[in-house]
């Protein structure tokens, strides 16, 4: 029988797990080393076959029961993406001092949206300060933690719709997106989030005007032919979104250059800086971000290539006035926040995870030192297999290998079928994982190095599978496809 409402004791189990939290969080530890020392031996890519669903249950397992069902049916379907060998889509792992950060965000539950009484505020704080610092960009930019790159970009655009408005008369955040009438965004090669970020700001995804990019297998924007559709926007202010560091082939638009504009014409100059806003800890690439603390804002990925785990981000501006205006947790008795604003007033959440813990474990514990040689040994990597990508036969690159992504195809007639095929050759050896793309309208694939354990000789295994792969599905090799 039911227990009635008013006895209010703790649920058996939760009493129970209560009283030995300790041994269940060592048991959680025992399970997570065994799964992280294995990323090594498990595949890469998984099938994709899931288990059949369970019901829901009424009284619960306890937290080890949930542990060992969870290591049963889910855990052996789950992909190797952590590991040294995925090199799908732009996918970071997990340092270690960043997983302990990110284990300790969860312990301490903080919801950093304001002070509430804890010093968390200052920890992000803090974080955005380092990161501003490791990118390059000075004093007037000021950040908070978003949940990855689509969000940063969004909080960009959505700070520079509301620059759009104070350069003509209206208030966007009062008014609504209507009152600014069409607006004009240009880019070259602007990431498919940008396009996302439109829809959701109500200025629509058809106002991505594209610019033609410079010729002979670029993807970095003309800065000529920007000026002169901004010319031609007779005076009316824009969006210009730059990117450095496009997802196909790493081409960097010539940010500085880019900036140079702003003194003929009226823009809000917002830069994708995902991953290729790394390139500024190398002193050999980071010329490729020169420019990047003019932008008015700037995003930069962190759960890609800083290693820090799903989700993190960080967006940078040069108007958190304008940042507040849009994003203000607006109450019937606080006016506009002054000062240093709580975080609930500068991005889309209110309440907020601790997101900048890994980042600060993983900066504390391997400095801006430990954090270049990744990069540059990843840059390496890449270099390595296009290298070796260029002497076989059956394979050519797409584009030269600018910093950390290897695009290629099939030498010979690189249909969707075969490439899509080549793709899954090598996710079914399990040995590595890359992700198929279009690039200048021949279908090719992207491997794209940005994990911490990567080595060379896991460059010589992908390449290896990924050679034997290419061998079968080539057409060389009689494949009907
Ligand atoms: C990955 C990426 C994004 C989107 O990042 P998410 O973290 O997946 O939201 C945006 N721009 C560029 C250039 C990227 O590489």
């Amino acid at each position: 029988m039911r227990r009635p409402i008013y006895a209010a004791a703790m649920h058996r189990t939760l009493a129970d797990d209560l009283s030995r939290l300790p041994e269940l969080l060592q048991s959680a530890r025992d399970f997570a080393a065994g799964e992280v020392d294995g990323l090594d031996g498990r595949p890469v890519a998984h099938p994709g076959k899931v288990p059949d669903p369970e019901p829901l249950p009424a009284e619960g397992h306890g937290a080890q029961g949930a542990l060992s069902r969870f290591g049963e049916r889910w855990a052996p379907g789950f992909s190797g993406s952590a590991g040294p060998r995925y090199l799908g889509f732009v996918t970071g792992g997990a340092t270690p001092a960043s997983l302990t950060g990110d284990w300790l965000t969860g312990a301490y539950d903080q919801n950093v949206s304001g002070g509430g009484g804890s010093s968390a505020s200052a920890l992000e704080r803090e974080t955005v300060g380092w990161l501003r610092e490791l990118f390059g960009l000075g004093e007037a930019h000021s950040g908070a933690f978003v949940s990855g790159a689509t969000v940063s970009n969004t909080v960009g655009l959505a700070i520079a719709r509301e620059w759009l408005g104070e350069r003509l008369g209206v208030s966007v955040s009062r008014e609504g997106a209507a009152a600014l009438g069409p607006v004009d965004v240009l880019s070259g090669s602007a990431h498919s989030s940008v396009t996302k970020a439109l829809s959701v700001l109500g200025i629509g995804r058809d106002r991505l005007r594209t610019v033609p990019v410079l010729p002979g297998n670029r993807e970095a924007v003309d800065v000529e032919r920007l000026a002169a559709a901004l010319e031609a926007l007779d005076g009316r202010p824009a969006i210009v979104v730059a990117n450095a560091g496009t997802v196909n082939t790493v081409d960097f638009d010539d940010l500085r250059a880019i900036a140079a504009l702003k003194e003929r014409y009226d823009f809000w100059l917002h830069v994708d800086a995902a991953f290729g806003g790394f390139a500024a800890l190398s002193p050999s690439y980071a010329h490729l971000v020169d420019g990047l603390d003019a932008a008015d804002s700037v995003c930069v990925d962190l759960h890609k290539w800083l290693n820090v785990p799903y989700d993190a981000a960080v967006q940078f501006t040069r108007r958190r006035d304008l940042q507040v205006r849009v994003f203000h947790n607006e109450s019937p008795y606080l006016g506009l926040p002054t000062g240093d604003p709580d975080f609930l007033h500068l991005t889309p959440e209110n309440s907020r995870r601790l997101r900048a813990l890994p980042a600060w474990f993983s900066l504390m514990a391997y400095g801006r030192e430990g954090h270049r040689e990744i990069v540059e040994r990843n840059i390496a990597l890449a270099r390595l297999l296009g290298e070796r990508i260029t002497d076989v036969p059956e394979l050519r690159l797409l584009a030269p290998v600018r910093l950390n992504v290897v695009c290629f195809t099939l030498a010979d007639e690189p249909t969707r079928e075969r490439v899509h095929a080549l793709a899954a050759a090598v996710a079914a050896s399990g040995e590595a994982y890359v992700t198929p793309t279009v690039y200048a309208g021949t279908q090719g694939l992207r491997a794209a190095f940005s994990n911490w354990r990567t080595t060379k000789a896991d460059t010589e295994r992908v390449f290896s599978v990924l050679r034997s792969a290419a061998l079968t599905v080539s057409p060389r090799s009689g494949n009907p496809c």
